[in-house]
């Protein structure tokens, strides 16, 4: 009997420490993801409409349930492009849930003035790392430069987050930008990355595996941005290049991380 007790005490410790480090990561268009440990929970650049007909883009549906269930304490956006961003769906949000928080480099909190003391800024002037905690959650910001000379004037930021003890970056609208030495420049290489959620044409580059590895070294990779009208052969040669990858295409689904 004793024994029986002893077990079952030993195996609702063990399933309660793997439930608290659990976190699930919830699709909700193009770069837009939601991640939750159960308890905390931040919104990246997944409040945004329809921008064409390559970007998946969060539904009436998805919407209503990010207010009424999924509840975020943070939403946070990389840069103020429509299939990332949306100023009237982020106020409606800040609205309906006094107590969340909005990060975003200028472009994007400057239209944020009637809410100012629920807004943190990510400055964009150099690459210097800027960490903010609220609550259990740890957000670390810094510039990122967007992809594509004719965004050069586009203030892009990446974010790590830290939750349970998982350390996931997502790194918005930018490549590998070797033209600037970008990710030398960041050195995100030492950051203990566990999650790295990157557009899907980073992937493509011929030398990704040893570029990812040598700056980023995250244990797992997330893939997003993909078109809707992505060719199915494709999208299945990047599947059988990187079989561990996740690649995001429905709305909604999820990955236990
Ligand atoms: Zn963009």
């Amino acid at each position: 009997m004793l024994k029986k007790l002893l077990l079952l005490v030993l195996v609702n410790i063990s399933i309660s420490g793997v439930s608290q480090e659990n976190i699930t990561l919830t699709y909700t268009g193009n770069m837009g993801v939601y991640l939750s440990d159960g308890d905390s929970s931040v919104l990246i650049d997944g409040l945004h409409t329809k921008y064409g007909d390559d970007y998946l883009f969060p539904t009436k549906k998805l919407i209503n349930r990010i207010h009424a269930e999924l509840q975020p304490n943070l939403i946070l956006f990389t840069h103020r492009h429509g299939d990332h961003f949306s100023i009237q769906l982020s106020k409606d949000y800040l609205i309906s849930n006094k107590k969340a928080f909005l990060f975003g480099a200028h472009q994007i909190t400057k239209n944020f003035d009637d809410f100012k003391n629920r807004i943190f800024t990510i400055a964009t002037k150099d690459y210097k790392k800027q960490t903010t905690t609220q609550g259990n959650i740890k957000i670390t910001g810094l510039k990122i430069n967007h992809a594509g000379k004719r965004h050069i004037n586009i203030e892009n930021v990446g974010y790590i987050i830290t939750l349970s003890k998982r350390r996931i970056l997502h790194v918005g609208d930018t490549n590998w930008m070797r033209e600037i030495n970008l990710f030398d420049q960041l050195q995100l290489q030492n950051e203990n990355i566990n999650i790295a959620v990157l557009p899907y044409w980073m992937l493509m580059d011929d030398n990704a595996e040893a570029l990812i590895k040598k700056h980023i070294n995250p244990k797992q990779i997330v893939a997003t941005h993909i078109s809707p009208r992505i060719k199915e052969k494709e999208l299945q040669s990047l599947k059988n290049r990187y079989p561990a990858v996740h690649f995001l295409t429905k709305l909604e689904e999820q990955i236990q991380l």
